[in-house]
């Protein structure tokens, strides 16, 4: 339905159209599409490439952000093994507690301004610690502590807690950090206690930092999460922005590079898990880095718009090109229609001449050229035929008007006419009408025979002719019986003209052969009367007329005045 419409509505602007605007404007359409699809395309390939480019680049930024990480704490993890392994340490360990902090405030002010390193004994007592903190307090309750004196542990601190950073703290909110723990055996087998090394995370914030103000700018982001999830650096310290099962899955997969969401709210972001090595197979960090995945669309739609907009100046370069090149090839055929149009109207155009342009041009020519010799012989017969088919209906008309004899109108010819006569007229108008016989022709025929007869009643009807002319009618309506129709007269001019009848009828001398003849006639006037309803009514008056005139004696005119009428 909907579709009908529009095709109606095509072929209507289609037949307003030139051939060479139709093909100007299918070659702007065609280029217009294919200019669109190559945009489009173009920005998808664009958008995909920047997708790929970018989340390499945010798995290369975890990547590297988690090997800088892991390198730091192997490094305060060997600081650590070495002073616990140290010959010169052995005495020190269970000796006077201030040489211990000592040693013990050196190596922290070697790691960052924040750290706290401290020796708890086998009892859990802090025996001596950084800056004297937590001294002589008991850790034995704390879960680090007892794997600590198994082996070399680590854990997250995300703030708060009941951990060495807290009591330091002075109850503010404590920065993230991290713990690490390792026995101390200065004897073979016998385990004297823990070292204790709560490190702050100000490094990797700092270098976090260095990372986004360098080749990451905003918004992206970078975000360092302990391994069950918890944020640890970030916008949002200690939320949990991934499900357990996204956690596991980045533990699983090490690194790697994912598009979050849908759309233009997406985001592009990169992973690594800093799982330490062999020395320290106990650190699990998992770093995120994150750009908004606006930033590969904007790419591609800025290229889409730089080839839609030289594409678009191409357009109108096309289209001028298009016009001309469909002027010409369109051009041929306008002339054809031109040269077929003036066929027949103008002098000396009845033949195409033949025209040149493409294969179909000089196809229609020739046919064309073909169809009008065809149709020029066909008109030469068709207008031989037509002459003699008018000339035959003229006899055949003539023929079945006439009277064969005498050459007047017959019967039927003579009634239509008066008819006609008498439905045009106006009540100011007269029409006359005689009604002729001829006396006592019998006896021609019983003397002189019949053909005599027929001679006589052609020599009557040239007498009558002579006498009747111009728009008057003769008619001959039976056997030796003739009536004249006449208009504008009144009964002395019908009369009249009644009376010249009788006497040219009565003047000629007729030759039948074997003698020279005269014969007399009776003739019955009368006018149509506003009472009359057809001729008929008319003739019949007429004929009582003549009636009239035959029983007064024959050779005269008797006139009868219609009814309705004052006599003259
Ligand atoms: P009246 O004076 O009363 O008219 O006498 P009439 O003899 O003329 O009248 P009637 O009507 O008695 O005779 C008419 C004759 O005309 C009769 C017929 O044989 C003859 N007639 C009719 N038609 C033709 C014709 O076509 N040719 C010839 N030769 N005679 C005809
Ligand atoms: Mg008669
Ligand atoms: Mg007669």
């Amino acid at each position: 339905m909907v579709l009908d419409g529009l095709r109606q509505r095509l072929a209507t602007l289609a037949d307003r159209l030139t051939l060479a605007q139709q093909i100007a404007l299918a070659m702007g359409v065609l280029f217009a599409v294919s200019l669109a699809a190559v945009a489009f395309l173009a920005a998808a390939i664009t958008r995909d490439v920047a997708i790929a480019r970018i989340e390499g680049e945010m798995r290369e930024t975890a990547r590297s952000y988690a090997g800088r990480l892991e390198q730091e704490m192997r490094e305060r993890l060997s600081d650590l093994t070495l002073l616990a392994a140290s010959e010169q340490m052995k005495d020190v360990w269970g000796g006077d507690p201030a040489r211990l902090r000592a040693v013990l405030d050196q190596l922290a002010a070697s790691m960052d301004r924040r750290a706290w390193i401290g020796f708890v004994r086998a009892d859990g007592t802090v025996a001596s610690a950084t800056r004297g903190a937590l001294e002589n307090q008991s850790v034995a309750s704390e879960g680090w502590f007892r794997e600590a004196l198994a082996g070399p542990t680590y854990r997250d601190i995300a703030g708060g807690g009941a951990t060495p950073a807290a009591a330091t703290a002075r109850g503010e909110r404590a920065p993230p950090a991290a713990l690490l723990a390792l026995p101390v055996a200065p004897s073979r087998g016998e385990i004297a206690g823990a070292l204790v090394a709560q490190l702050s995370l100000d490094y990797a914030d700092a270098l976090r930092r260095d990372l986004l103000g360098g080749t990451l700018v905003a918004p992206a982001q970078i975000w360092l999460l302990s391994r069950d999830g918890r944020m640890l650096l970030g916008p949002k310290p200690e939320s949990r922005p991934y499900d357990a099962a996204q956690i596991a899955r980045f533990l699983a997969a090490k690194s790697g590079a994912m598009l979050e969401g849908a759309g233009e709210g997406s985001t592009l972001t990169g992973f690594a898990v800093a799982d330490g090595d062999a020395h320290a197979p106990f650190i699990d960090w998992i770093i995120i880095a994150r750009q908004p995945a606006q930033v590969a669309f904007s790419a591609a739609w800025r290229l889409a718009g730089s080839i839609l907009a030289v594409g678009f100046a191409v357009l109108l370069l096309t289209l001028a090109i298009a016009a001309f090149l469909a002027r010409r090839i369109a051009w041929p055929l306008v002339s054809l229609a031109g040269r077929a149009d003036a066929i027949g109207r103008t002098a000396h155009s009845e033949m195409l001449p033949r025209q040149h342009g493409s294969r179909e041009i000089v196809r229609l020519s020739g046919a064309l050229r073909a169809l009008l010799r065809r149709v020029g012989a066909a008109e030469e017969r068709v207008s031989l035929q037509s002459a003699q088919h008018a000339k035959d209906l003229g006899d055949l008309r003539r023929m079945a008007e006439t009277d064969a004899l005498t050459g007047l109108l017959n019967r039927h010819a003579f009634q239509s006419e008066a008819a006609l006569a008498l439905a045009g007229t106006r009540a100011s108008d007269t029409v006359g009408l005689l009604m002729v016989d001829i006396d006592h022709f019998k006896r021609v025929n019983d003397t002189f025979g019949h053909k005599a007869g027929d001679l006589v009643l052609a020599g009557v009807s040239a007498a009558i002719a002579e006498v009747v002319r111009g728009a008057d009618r003769a008619a001959r309506i039976g056997g030796e019986e003739f009536v004249v129709l006449t208009r504008d007269v009144d009964a002395g001019g019908l009369v009249a003209l009644a009376e010249r009848l009788r006497a040219a009828i009565g003047q000629r001398e007729i030759d039948v052969g074997a003698a020279r003849i005269r014969v007399t006639a009776s003739i019955g006037a009368t006018l149509a009367g506003p009472e009359d309803r057809d001729i008929g009514d008319v003739m019949e008056r007429a004929d009582q007329a003549l009636y009239a005139a035959k029983r007064s004696g024959r050779d005269r005119v008797a006139l009868r005045h219609p009814p309705g009428r004052l006599r003259a």
